[in-house]
């Protein structure tokens, strides 16, 4: 049986199911990498426009980012879309249905409001970038999720869970410079830059062994030299560091550092490291995890998915803001993330359904937070433990 607020969410997102549907596999259909996602922006706003909503184009310096906003008072309660794929598979992390359960959750949530009557102000933000550069951590240093109370977003994988703790991540790149020569002819006059690249990766290699279990550091070589008679003067690294905590953040951060320097003087080359902006770990709030939990476990029986070794730039919201990340599994048959598999199954119809089920169970958790006063408080209370820790 469900409740009256219940009946206007689920109401509310059946009746955009199809035109959520048609959004979700126009946006998997044309994937576009991190910051170059302008069809999935310009059909998202088109349709958030349509549909009576104020958008602002351009949030916090990022084209492909926007903001809904939709009535006055009350809480403010934000819901983040993605839309950008992965290079070479698609939307093998499923954000095209990231991008609709943004969608479903806001306009079910102004539904309530306004059948309600309840005062609120209710936001979508559209939120690029997330599988590179990390467009949320961009837009929170410009204050664009400034003054919210809540914000939540959903994300498919293999299984469900509310409270993800996720890792803190930090992605860089290392360029090393050397001097070109012949290898044969005279290749005493050459510094060689994919020597560089060979020893900082095997130079980590060693280092692995003084890792703590949750860490995690993987890279490739993207550029290691031209030609087998030609040693190379210049080589690249893509590499990547995760940890559990923030803390630990910084002290693998300095040892990789120091290994990448350490290359660079042993050949000789000079070195240039660019780091990304830093992803930090998911600060999971109990309250609203555990609730999730329960309408999920309802329909779909079985065990949350606990200590899964991911990162998302929604970790920097989550140290700011009370928040809710919930998971959900995709298809129903533990396809991983990031795999072909996972780019099919996004647009399966049975993908939909469940992606809508779930914004339909965060909705009412959004509602909840509007209604209950009791709840709102515990769900604010473990929020400042958290933070006190
Ligand atoms: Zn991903
Ligand atoms: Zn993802």
């Amino acid at each position: 049986m469900l409740t009256p607020i219940d009946e206007i969410i689920s109401k509310a997102i059946d009746a955009a199911s199809d035109d959520l549907r048609k959004l979700s596999l126009l946006i998997h259909g044309h994937p576009e990498l991190a910051l170059k996602e302008e069809k999935a922006c310009a059909a998202l706003t088109k349709y958030l426009k349509e549909s009576g909503y104020a958008v602002e184009h351009g949030a916090g310096g990022l084209d492909t980012a926007f903001v809904a906003t939709h009535g006055e008072g009350g809480l403010t309660i934000g819901f983040c879309s993605e839309y950008d794929a992965l290079p070479g598979i698609g939307h093998a992390c499923g954000h095209n249905l990231i991008a609709i359960a943004g969608v479903a959750m806001f306009l079910a949530t102004v539904e309530v409001a306004k059948q309600c009557r309840l005062p609120a102000v209710v936001k979508l933000f559209g939120t690029p970038a997330e599988e590179s550069v990390g467009g949320k951590v961009a837009m929170l240093k410009e204050g664009v999720f400034d003054g919210c109370d809540l914000l939540m977003m959903l994300h498919p994988t293999a299984g469900y869970s509310g409270m993800w703790h996720s890792q803190c991540s930090l992605s860089m790149q290392i360029e090393y410079f050397g001097k070109a020569a012949h290898a044969a002819l005279d290749p005493w006059d050459g510094v060689n830059a994919g020597s560089a690249a060979t020893i900082a990766l095997n130079t980590l290699g060693v280092l692995r062994e003084q890792l703590k279990p949750s860490w995690r550091m993987h890279g490739i070589i993207t550029s290691g030299g031209q030609a087998a008679n030609i040693i190379p003067d210049y080589s690249c690294i893509e590499y990547t560091i995760r940890t559990q905590w923030e803390r630990e953040l910084e002290v693998l951060r300095a040892r990789v550092l120091n290994a990448f320097e350490s290359a660079a003087l042993a050949t000789g080359c000079t070195h240039n490291v660019t780091e990304e902006l830093a992803y930090l770990d998911n600060q999971d709030n109990s309250v609203l995890g555990k609730m999730y939990e329960e309408i999920m476990q309802k329909e779909y029986g079985g065990e949350p998915v606990r200590g899964v070794g991911a990162s998302s730039d929604f970790g920097n919201l989550s140290h700011r803001f009370i928040s809710l990340h919930g998971m959900y599994e995709l298809a129903g048959n533990h396809v991983p993330n990031h795999t072909k598999e996972f780019t099919r199954d996004a647009a399966t119809v049975k993908a939909h359904e469940r992606t809508l089920f779930a914004a339909k169970a965060m909705a009412c958790i959004a509602a909840r937070c509007m209604v209950d006063k009791d709840f709102w408080e515990r769900v604010r209370k473990d929020f400042d433990q958290r933070k006190a820790v």
